[in-house]
């Protein structure tokens, strides 16, 4: 199957209400503009030097959000054009967030990510620091910087039992938080587990490969 079937197959598996993020890290300006051209304006990207790169060749209304890893002295580059950056793991990225969002007299719409998963190398906030940023946001810290909501990713495993257990973790904590304040997002799902990830509670999924085809990290 080519891109255009592989993207209207995975729309018609979203319920409504869930919202699709076209993760297109290592492919193409072309093949983001194909699956554009047919009406998707949420797209995902892990690295902001590949970013940089595509964000001039692509259409100026396309909502970028940011998925992977960000180190502080990235933000700078991102903040007067980023829709969302999904990866927040620590107090110091936030605050650079909002700062650099200040400086282009914008708010950032930011994810807390939080460590669900099992395994050691995944990055993100545990629940306790996750709880203690929102606080602060609740306090009015990072005022350029909203947190509308949250990203996990579950362990890589065959193992759906325990994949649904580390979502469900998450969406224990995005209830509780929005009791606080009223949450957007919960991201949590990618190509091999959208589905449990939306039977968990998830209103937004990460999905590239299943669209985009295999990556190919040779080239
Ligand atoms: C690459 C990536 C995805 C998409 O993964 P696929 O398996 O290709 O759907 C989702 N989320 C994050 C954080 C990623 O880095």
């Amino acid at each position: 199957m080519g891109i255009k079937e592989n993207f209207t197959a995975i729309k018609n598996q979203l319920p409504s209400g869930v919202e699709l993020v076209a993760v297109s890290k290592t492919h193409p300006a072309e093949a983001i503009q194909e699956v554009y051209d047919l009406g998707q304006k949420v797209f995902g990207e892990n690295k902001v030097q590949e970013l940089m790169e595509k964000y001039p060749l692509l259409p100026k209304d396309i909502q970028w959000h940011l998925i992977g890893h960000l180190q502080t002295n990235k933000v700078k580059y991102i903040a007067p054009f980023i829709d969302t950056i999904q990866s927040v793991d620590s107090e110091k990225l936030l605050s650079e967030i909002s700062k650099e969002a200040g400086k282009n007299s914008r708010t950032v719409k930011v994810l807390l990510q939080v460590k669900i998963a099992a395994e050691e190398s995944k990055f993100g906030l545990d629940l306790s620091e996750a709880r203690a940023l929102f606080q602060k946001h609740l306090n009015g810290e990072f005022p350029n910087a909203e947190i509308t909501g949250l990203m996990g990713m579950a362990t890589f495993t065959d193992d759906k039992e325990q994949v649904k257990g580390e979502f469900l973790i998450l969406k224990g904590l995005f209830d509780e938080l929005n009791q606080l304040q009223t949450l957007e997002t919960l991201s949590m799902g990618m190509s091999d587990d959208f589905p449990d990830a939306i039977e968990c509670g998830a209103n937004s999924v990460r999905v590239g490969s299943a669209i985009f085809g295999r990556r190919d990290y040779s080239k």
